[in-house]
């Protein structure tokens, strides 16, 4: 099933989320949906909060649906390991047509449980470092907006309340 993806300013997007303590079908469901949703936007990663879900839930997918060993779900996640930086251009899907430089780690290291409650680590370099910390931001209710110098963060704002006015967002 898609879901609807939320935009900014919705409330939720900016809260943590709750951890996850049932490995039920009902996370499955939703872990299956935020894929299936993640593909038909064309993205390469998703929150719960995004989909209206506070709860410490994330898929990543770079191959965005042609690698099933590409599948990353990430259950209550937190970096434990980090280290260099990079600069590099980010989108969001809560935030349609606003494309920005964020400053990040170039690698990460991560612990996190999959959908069966199993813990495990990854590392992540480059573009999945980058969309690891942005992902695990999200589940902590921090946007990429507020990753922004405060001068790119300020023009952005205009160009979002912009597109609100004209109905455009
Ligand atoms: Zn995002």
């Amino acid at each position: 099933m898609i879901l609807k993806i939320l935009k900014y300013p919705e409330p939720v997007l900016s809260q943590p989320g709750e951890p996850v303590t049932e490995f039920d079908a009902e996370l499955r469901k939703l872990v299956a949906d935020m894929f299936e949703t993640t593909y038909a936007s064309q993205g390469i990663g998703l929150a719960a909060p995004q989909v209206g879900v506070s709860k410490r839930v994330a898929v990543i997918d770079l191959s965005m649906g042609k690698e099933p060993k590409d599948k990353l779900v990430l259950v209550n996640p937190e970096i434990i390991y980090s280290a260099d930086k990079q600069y590099e251009e980010e989108g969001c899907l809560s935030f349609p047509d606003i494309r920005e430089k964020v400053a990040r780690h170039a690698k990460v290291r991560v612990r996190a449980q999959d959908e069966h409650g199993k813990w495990f680590e990854m590392d992540g370099e480059e573009l999945l470092s980058r969309c690891l910390q942005h992902e695990i931001d999200h589940v902590d209710g921090i946007l990429f907006l507020f990753r922004m110098s405060a001068l790119k963060r300020n023009l952005n704002l205009r160009k979002i309340r912009k597109m609100q006015s004209e109905d455009k967002w």
